[in-house]
């Protein structure tokens, strides 16, 4: 068993498909501004911890792709895992990690995932850092 998100989400005006994982979040390809917003955080952190805790590893060992949200955090568990084995700061490592990816037609997403990443990283690492910043 592993933890999905089923999500999908593409601009209303370029179509790009990107996750409004905070408030106020604009479009990554076309940078207009929309409304809608989904909590990606908070479920990516128990997926991730959750594959951690059963399969000692961020990555599980079979992930079915079926949506937005899947396909963006296989691309995190890879990240994150490979991250175990590094020394360098984190947002050091991601940077470098996602510019290696071959995006092809989605070049936009390397920046947005970048973003994501770094959030994801502090609710991993600093829960208490989380807290304060949602009072
Ligand atoms: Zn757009």
């Amino acid at each position: 068993m592993t933890h999905h998100i089923f999500y999908n989400h593409q601009c209303s005006k370029c179509q790009a498909h990107y996750i409004p994982f905070k408030r106020g979040i604009v479009c990554p390809s076309c940078g207009i501004a929309e409304n809608d917003f989904f909590d990606f955080i908070p479920q990516a952190k128990f997926s991730m911890q959750f594959n951690q805790k059963v399969f000692n590893s961020y990555i599980p060992p079979a992930w079915y792709t079926s949506s937005l949200g899947d396909h963006v955090l296989l691309t995190l568990f890879y990240l994150f895992e490979n991250h175990k084995a590094s020394n360098e700061p984190f947002e050091k490592f991601s940077n470098e990690f996602l510019s290696r990816k071959d995006w092809k037609d989605q070049k936009y997403l390397e920046k947005h995932i970048y973003e994501i990443s770094l959030e994801l990283y502090k609710a991993l690492m600093n829960k208490d850092l989380l807290k304060d910043s949602e009072k």
